[in-house]
């Protein structure tokens, strides 16, 4: 069972599909999916303008349900962002920081190390991106993860998104081969997917300036591909960009897919208005969100994972996304509470039980699986006792 699918999940999605009445405008559609064949960017194109939700988002949850039954994955991690001190300005950011601000900060080795100490013993992955740091190069970033896997050799290191990669080795003078070597042998498990944001190089200019261009991201996944290290990737949604990017995002990570297969998880994720700078944004509604989800469940048939990723989304509307093709969603445990642990494990349970009620409200099952999808449990929340609920009026 690869990446906790079912064997066999093309025949029984042709199955499932043709036990129920699609509507005649979805048929080319569902005619592709059953034989398994890619849809193309006119498919895309119509399915971002096709009126019905409701049914779209039920093809999608056929082909999710065809896959990986009832089951949704999550992993319990922590993030420590190790700094926010950017050499860059995108334009939609409002993490980065210049180096003299005072809200500034740059995590020293032994500070990571100790942060991470405080979740060690409940998580199995720490999730690291930070800002592009002009000091810090090869030396720092292998010291780093020696260390933290001296330290805590349970814990799987997911780090540095594309653009950090880069950084890394330019500020080295190293090839990308060379620096995702040197990780690799120091401690580095797989990279996240950030920094897509949409893979066409006009939207780009305008919306992050300066980062990797679109072939540079796929060329780095692509070399970490090779080098065995897996990877996610993302599509950052609802700034200027027109469908026709965002299909041909989805089409572009699913062509180098094809040729790698080292693609563990695709994030879809809505640009969120804040402090940033992008007036211009055309911001995601909740049913546009909805549909992202579906369409990408639909168009990318060979990334196994379609994540529903909480902290952007919210845990009302990640629910639904696991109704609308997500069979994952993000299991981070968020700093914020466990800041009130003082050594209890309570909070923490809390926060899985949490998930495990959106999971279960979705009507899936939570399975707790490790970064690389190798190892699954299924997630048995604690009973807690029952809270008296209001009573409705359902009828006679
Ligand atoms: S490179 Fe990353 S941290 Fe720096 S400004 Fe861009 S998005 Fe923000």
């Amino acid at each position: 069972m690869a990446d906790g699918e079912a064997p066999n999940w093309q025949d029984a999605l042709s199955t499932s599909l043709s036990s129920v009445n699609w509507p005649e405008d979805l048929s080319h559609i569902v005619a592709k999916l059953s034989q398994g064949t890619p849809l193309s960017m006119e498919d895309g194109k119509y399915l971002f303008q096709y009126k019905d939700l409701d049914t779209l988002g039920h093809l999608a949850d056929t082909v999710k349900r065809s896959r990986y039954d009832n089951k949704v994955f999550f992993n319990v991690n922590v993030h420590i962002n190790q700094t926010n001190i950017c050499t860059l300005a995108c334009k939609f950011c409002a993490f980065r920081r210049g180096k003299r601000a005072e809200d500034a900060y740059q995590l020293e080795i032994g500070e990571y190390i100790e942060d991470l100490r405080t979740y060690s013993n409940h998580v199995d992955e720490v999730h690291s991106v930070g800002g592009l740091h002009p000091e810090w190069g090869i030396e720092f970033y292998t010291e780093l993860f020696k260390q933290t896997r001296k330290e805590f050799p349970h814990i799987h290191i997911k780090a540095l998104t594309a653009v950090e990669i880069k950084h890394i080795a330019k500020l080295s003078d190293l090839s990308i081969r060379q620096t995702l070597t040197l990780l690799k042998e120091s401690g580095l498990g797989s990279l996240p997917g950030g920094g897509a944001e949409i893979l066409d190089d006009e939207v780009r200019q305008v919306i992050c300036r300066g980062k990797e261009s679109s072939s540079e991201y796929l060329e780095i996944h692509r070399t970490a591909h090779e080098i065995g290290i897996p990877t996610n990737c993302t599509m950052l949604y609802g700034t200027i960009e027109s469908i026709e990017h965002r299909v041909l995002h989805m089409m572009k990570l699913r062509d180098l897919q094809s040729k790698t297969k080292g693609f563990q998880c695709f994030v879809p994720y809505p640009f969120l208005p804040d402090d940033s700078r992008l007036p211009e944004a055309q911001l995601a509604t909740g049913s546009e969100i909805l549909r992202v989800i579906a369409i990408s469940r639909l168009m990318l048939n060979n990334i196994p994972h379609i994540k529903a990723y909480r902290m952007n989304l919210g845990d009302e509307v990640s629910e639904l996304a696991l109704q609308f093709g997500a069979d994952d969603i993000d299991g981070t445990v968020q700093k914020e509470s466990i800041m009130h642990l003082a050594g209890s494990n309570a909070p923490l349970d809390h926060d899985k039980a949490k998930l495990a009620k959106i999971v279960s409200n979705s009507g899936s099952i939570p399975i707790q699986r490790n970064t690389t999808y190798s190892s699954f449990v299924e997630f048995i929340p604690p009973i807690v006792p029952k809270r008296r609920s209001l009573r409705m009026a359902v009828g006679d």
